[in-house]
């Protein structure tokens, strides 16, 4: 059913929750893969787990608990997390191939472009990609900072149809399965909204660094831009392949009807909003209901500073983000037109770049849906 799949484990997939590797079962998650690409389908992992392999190749160290010392054991472990999956896909004669990524690297889109061309490459070549945020060299500024995220941003990249996310929960409930024996498996969610988000909101795993929050977070991003999503235990027998055919397995997000088109998937995936915009009712409307450009007149209030070309996050007067988007001025430009009628931006400023502040091709509305 699905042909491009991003596959997210968690390091609790991987270690079972315990300090170790479960080797036999990333063994069985290397041959439920091997079996979908030997049926032509094309397969990219995002393997969390590089800290958890380093301090177990270092056999638990004690360091002091500093951003360096997890550097270091990221650094080891990335290549022990590597030589374990180059083992185990060799089993089945498959050839993997690492892509180590931070937000910086798909912040230009020259650079989000050539990592998009990279993973083709290799799926062309019959080669799993698998990839794993750079974490021995990224600062906390230049982070995704969650594998979940982190996913999302592969599933969108590599315009997958399905990203699948691997964990130690059965999927999403209603309410917190370990404390609420009535907890029901949700099978499918429409509409991500507060009382969702809320639900998401404290559960957090052992091991890893995202929890249910992320995996929303994950989940509604890639719906966005066109993947569906299936948040699933990386234990349950058979999880990749019953997924990828389509049974009903995990708690399933699918894809909002109108994908993005590919410069916009890329506004959502790649670059960090520098600066906040707040808008008036009326461009709110403007913006989600009749799908317009954001005018400066619209505008309110200014936060941050940024450049024009910079994204930047616009808000109603709540603080709820409603769009977000590439701008046209700078930040201490949009400060003196702000509230003003496009006709005067030239008298104001001696130039104009148009009249939108954000115009809608440079524009993808989250406000809604
Ligand atoms: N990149 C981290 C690692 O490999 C994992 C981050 C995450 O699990 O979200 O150790």
């Amino acid at each position: 059913m699905y042909r491009r799949i991003v596959i997210k484990l968690g390091t609790s997939v991987l270690t079972g929750g315990t300090p170790h590797f479960d080797q036999a079962h990333m063994v069985e998650l290397a041959r439920q893969c091997a079996h979908l690409v030997k049926q032509g389908k094309e397969i990219i992992l995002c393997s969390s787990g590089a800290i958890a392999a380093g301090r177990e190749r270092l056999n638990f160290p004690s360091l002091p608990p500093t951003i360096t010392s997890k550097q270091l054991l990221a650094a080891v472990g990335q290549s022990r997390l590597m030589l374990l999956w180059e083992r185990f896909f060799e089993i089945y004669a498959i050839h993997v191939g690492q892509i180590l990524l931070t937000r910086s690297d798909v912040q230009d889109r020259r650079r989000f472009l050539n990592a998009r061309d990279t993973v083709q490459a290799l799926l062309e070549h019959g080669i799993v990609p698998i990839f794993n945020e750079n974490d021995a060299v990224a600062t906390e500024e230049i982070k995704v900072g969650d594998n979940d995220n982190l996913s999302a941003l592969v599933a969108i990249l590599a315009e997958a149809d399905l990203l699948l996310l691997l964990t130690d929960q059965p999927g999403l409930f209603t309410a917190d399965p370990r404390v609420n024996p009535n907890a029901q498996l949700i099978p499918e969610v429409q509409t991500i909204d507060e009382t969702l988000r809320a639900l998401a909101g404290g559960s957090v795993s052992g091991l890893g660094v995202g929890g249910m929050a992320t995996k929303l977070q994950a989940a509604d991003a890639a719906r966005r831009a066109g993947t569906d999503v299936i948040i699933a235990a990386g234990q349950a027998p058979d999880v990749i392949l019953r997924a990828a055919g389509g049974e009903p397995i995990g708690t399933r997000f699918p894809a909002l009807e109108t994908p993005l088109e590919n410069r916009k998937r890329w506004i959502y995936a790649g670059p960090k909003a520098n600066g906040r915009l707040f808008v008036d009712a009326g461009a709110e409307r403007a913006l989600l209901a009749n799908g317009r450009s954001l005018l400066p007149a619209g505008i309110t209030q200014i936060e941050g500073v940024f450049q024009r070309g910079d994204t930047v996050s616009i808000r109603n007067a709540a603080g709820k983000e409603l769009a977000r988007g590439i701008t046209r001025y700078g930040s201490d430009e949009l400060r003196r037109i702000a509230g003003r009628h496009s006709d005067l931006i030239a008298a104001e400023l001696g130039y104009t770049y148009g009249p939108a502040a954000v115009h809608r091709n440079d524009m993808i509305v989250v406000g809604s849906g």
